[in-house]
């Protein structure tokens, strides 16, 4: 997807420090962060959303490199939030799958 930012992210088109990488995902921090820990986790390749994936392993690739993340960060003691926001209700605005891990404080239940 030419004109996708999280592709450009991923391919290193627009320059990123990326808090992990892999052969199918990248992790990097989210520019307006809601957390004093907010890392967005990405598939490399383009989906939409979750409702476009077609393969088992893009969500547990997601997955397990988003629980990596979280340890890595140092986040299991006091915990975290993973997120995917999908589709306009679900709030999402950019159109690419992301799973967002959240941490650093005591997040609010339910979500707004
Ligand atoms: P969504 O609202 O789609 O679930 O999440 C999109 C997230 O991407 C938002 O939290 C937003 O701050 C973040 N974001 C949008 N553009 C960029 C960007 O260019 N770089 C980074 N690092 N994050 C971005
Ligand atoms: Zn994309």
């Amino acid at each position: 997807m030419d004109d996708c930012i999280f592709c450009k992210i991923a391919n290193g088109d627009i320059p990123t420090d990326f808090i992990y990488s892999d052969e199918n995902v990248v992790a990097f921090r989210d520019l307006n962060p809601q957390a004093p820990v907010h890392v967005l986790v990405i598939p490399k390749k383009h989906y939409k959303s979750g409702i476009e994936v077609d393969n088992p392993s893009v969500w547990s690739d997601l997955m397990s490199s988003a629980v990596k993340v979280a340890r890595e960060l140092g986040l299991e003691k006091d915990g975290y939030r993973m997120v995917i926001n999908t589709g306009e209700q679900g709030g999402q605005t950019v159109p690419h799958l992301h799973l967002h891990l959240l941490a650093g404080r005591n997040l609010g239940w339910p979500p707004g």
